[in-house]
């Protein structure tokens, strides 16, 4: 160090020369060695994103996971009828000026990483390639950040982060919450959601109309579980939509009219009829997260729909 502050005008040219020199080289090497902007984008540290101040209503799709899957079966369908006999998961986050909503919260954030041997459920293999907690830090919302959660409904693939989110009000069905906390559950899945015991809890009845305009309601649609619910979100350029939840599974119950034999008797039906009447009222589109067919072509966070 002392021989530096010593050093005279002739010495410090010399070393510039050297740093030109360094210069030239590191350039000649970055340029070698392609930099892609993906590679670039996941090196950036998560959770600097601005939260958006948004003026009119917005919903971001993100990806929850992947189910492999090859028994349609179950669902009234044989394998030449179905495009796809896997699954996608998804997750919904609703933007809008009086708050958040997060409706699902997919497969656990902990799959990561993980092979699917290690984690197949009753013929489903769970594959989980991002974090709902990344995708939304990269949107600008931490889970503090989120007003309200709801769930479709309390399987596995859809409460696999609701732990992290009890800080959140949860708009919640009697029905489901019984289910859920009913004793001896919960058990397997109620890991990952015991923590809701504690939160701030609404229950809710019939069509709730989450922020009092209209443009963001919650519907009951019970049958695959006896709380069962959908989201109808009304966007001023894409129009409503119906977010599913498990109403539907694969896009060819909806077109060849199946569903799994065990719902033929509970409230799935009636549920379908009303959902679909909604739907024709409203001329709005339903959105089933479980399609492979959806999720492809959806247009997913940090991307969004208004
Ligand atoms: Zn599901």
């Amino acid at each position: 160090m002392r021989k530096h502050g010593r050093q005279g005008p002739k010495s410090r040219k010399a070393h510039s020369r050297v740093g030109a020199w360094l210069a030239i080289a590191i350039v000649a090497v970055i340029g070698a060695v392609p930099v892609s902007p993906s590679g670039a984008q996941n090196a950036r540290p998560r959770g600097f994103a601005p939260l958006p101040v948004v003026t009119s209503v917005r919903v971001y799709v993100l990806d929850c996971g992947t189910l492999i899957y090859n028994r349609p079966e179950d669902y009234g369908l044989s394998r030449e009828e179905v495009a796809n006999s896997n699954m996608s998961v998804s997750c919904f986050l609703v933007m809008h000026p009086k708050g958040l909503l997060l409706f699902d919260t997919g497969l656990s954030d902990r799959l990561v990483g993980r092979p699917i041997y290690e984690n197949i459920i009753g013929g489903y293999a769970q594959l989980k390639l991002n974090t709902l907690r990344g995708q939304l830090a990269d949107i600008g919302v931490t889970p503090d950040k989120i007003t309200y959660l709801a769930l479709s409904h309390s399987h596995y693939d859809h409460v696999g982060n609701a732990n992290d989110y009890a800080g959140a009000t949860w708009l919640a069905r009697r029905a489901e919450y019984d289910v859920m906390f009913r004793p001896g559950a919960p058990a397997g899945a109620g890991r990952d959601y015991s923590a809701l015991a504690q939160s701030p809890t609404k229950f809710i009845e019939g069509d709730y109309d989450v922020f009092g305009d209209g443009s963001v309601v919650l519907k009951p649609t019970p049958g695959h579980t006896p709380g069962h619910q959908s989201l109808y979100v009304r966007l001023a350029n894409t129009g409503g939509v119906v977010i599913a939840g498990d109403l539907y599974h694969y896009p060819e119950e909806r077109t060849l009219g199946r569903m799994p034999a065990r719902e033929k008797t509970t409230e799935t039906p009636a549920s379908r009829a009303a959902i679909e009447k909604f739907l024709q009222q409203t001329h709005s589109q339903l959105w089933i997260g479980h399609s492979i067919a959806f999720f492809r072509d959806a247009r997913k966070a940090p991307a969004w729909y208004d």
